[in-house]
């Protein structure tokens, strides 16, 4: 009891003195490079890092993310194959760092289609190191994932877990995780590797949101529900966990692209290439999910609960602390209501 009133203590006095020096020392900006900054988690990245100061250039080919959301005069549309126009831009554009999102996410789908998988995330992020290489680009921070750990068989779960994708998508993943250590080995090109958990919510003044085609997502789809009275389907109820359905960590979509920030600094400071797992440290159930999206909503969420979805493991919680104390990240909007009406705000602005 002492003790761990001791540790929170120490963490308290950590972060305070974090935040002090982080609001004493100006911001230097910094020129970065987003690749798939139209996307959802890129876009979220792109509007802070340009809040922070920084100057941005997107790299994005719109097969998947939307013009819209990108300010004016910063997209470029361009193809992760396309290395020399990749090696041409960053050396225009004398970038300092890249932050890497630019891939495809649907698990189902890689399951279908591997190739797509594997040419899309893995050939395009070897292009886009090459392209790196060649101007001269010495830092990244790449978009990992929870499903490089597969299913793991406790929760929560360390860096330090087995690393054993399940599906191509995680291997693709798991893949280029691989291959930015060759790059750091050979060519000295330094790497944060962030292992998301279940990104969610929106921008808080609601600019931007989750707009995935088809959305597969429980919080939009459950606010969907909502809008349109059609029920969702709950994938599974006889889990084991305390009320049959499973369990994820849901980040909030601003505290993730914070900690691209942070991992970005730690990389110019000097920081060596490391991997570390973004989520808030606690789970959520699906029925948990859907009692605060009534809540927010003040509107029954209508659902079925139906089978198992193929391939979901009962429970996905991250242990953070490596973040926490290596970055010094602390998640701003953990709370699942604040995700869940920031979502909600989205939602109804798109009607
Ligand atoms: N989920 C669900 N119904 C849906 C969509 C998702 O029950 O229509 C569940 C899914 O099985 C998982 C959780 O909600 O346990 C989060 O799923 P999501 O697809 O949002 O993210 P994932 O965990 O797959 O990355």
């Amino acid at each position: 009891m002492g003790g761990s009133l001791h540790k929170q203590l120490r963490a308290i006095w950590h972060r305070a003195v974090m935040l002090l020096q982080s609001s004493l020392e100006p911001v230097t900006p910094r020129k970065i490079l987003v690749t798939g900054g139209a996307g959802y988690i890129g876009s979220h990245t792109v509007r802070l890092l340009l809040r922070q100061g920084h100057d941005v250039t997107v790299v994005d080919n719109l097969s998947k993310g939307y013009r819209h959301n990108v300010p004016a005069g910063r997209l470029h549309e361009i193809d992760l194959s396309d290395t020399a126009a990749l090696t041409r831009l960053m050396k225009a554009k004398q970038c300092d760092a890249v932050i890497h999102f630019a891939a495809f996410i649907a698990v189902g789908e890689s399951m279908r289609e591997p190739a797509r998988y594997f040419t899309n995330n893995v050939a395009g992020s070897l292009s886009l190191l090459d392209a790196m290489v060649q101007a001269g680009v010495k830092h990244i921070v790449f978009s990992s994932t929870a499903a490089v750990y597969g299913n793991p068989h406790t929760s929560p779960i360390l860096e330090t877990f087995p690393i054993q994708a399940v599906n191509p998508y995680g291997e693709s993943k798991v893949m280029v995780e691989t291959l930015l250590g060759w790059f750091d080995q050979i060519h000295r090109l330094t790497s944060v590797c962030l292992r998301y958990f279940n990104a969610s919510g929106a921008d808080p003044e609601a600019a931007l949101g989750e707009e995935h085609e088809p959305e597969t997502h429980l919080i939009p789809l459950a606010l969907r529900a909502v809008q349109t009275g059609k029920p969702i389907t709950i994938f599974g109820g006889d889990y084991t966990t305390p009320d049959g359905t499973c369990i994820r960590d849901y980040i909030h979509v601003n505290d993730l692209a914070q900690a691209h920030i942070l991992a970005v600094e730690y990389l110019l400071n000097g920081g060596p290439s490391d991997q570390f797992n973004v989520g808030t440290g606690a789970g959520s159930s699906v029925l948990e999910m859907i009692r605060a999206v009534e809540e927010v909503t003040g509107k029954k969420v209508p659902y079925v609960v139906g089978p198992r979805r193929e391939g979901d493991p009962p429970s996905l919680v991250a242990n953070s602390q490596k973040l926490r104390d290596r970055l010094g990240w602390s998640p701003q909007y953990a709370d699942l209501r604040t995700i869940v009406a920031h979502a909600w705000k989205f939602a109804e602005k798109q009607k």
